[in-house]
């Protein structure tokens, strides 16, 4: 089985699942990105454009799936590091995956749907967004 899974989410649309238990700390993936320039992003579907993540200097990464499906949660139980998503809590598998898209310089923002007790309800976002 794989290490994620994609189905219906209860927060947005299709999510990412722990296809098996995670430990603090993980990898749960590394991301491998496609790399566009500023005018081939301008040329995206809006569906894609929501999964689009600032790169460095006028190149932008357009996420791939899985990494594409994790959500956004104000109480979330991955982070991006480098270029990965890591746990940051044990994982138990059959969890949604979800991360902080708030983290950094706004480019963006959306309502939440994450329904964590903490929930600020709005997210300010320089990630890669999926409504
Ligand atoms: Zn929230």
């Amino acid at each position: 089985m794989a290490d994620i899974q994609i189905k219906k989410s209860t927060v947005a649309g299709k999510g990412a699942f722990a296809g098996r238990n995670f430990k603090k700390g993980e990898i749960i993936l590394r991301w491998k990105p496609k790399v566009i320039s500023a005018f081939e992003a301008k040329q995206l579907s809006n569906a894609e454009k929501h999964y689009i993540c600032p790169g460095l200097a006028n190149e932008y990464w357009l996420m791939q799936k899985p990494e594409r499906y994790i959500n956004h949660s104000c109480a979330p139980n991955t982070k991006a590091k480098n270029g990965a998503d890591i746990a940051i809590k044990d994982i138990k598998k059959g969890e949604e995956l979800t991360s902080d898209y708030s983290l950094g310089n706004s480019l963006t923002s959306f309502k939440c749907n994450c329904q964590a007790k903490n929930c600020k309800g709005f997210v300010k976002a320089s990630f890669f967004i999926k409504t």
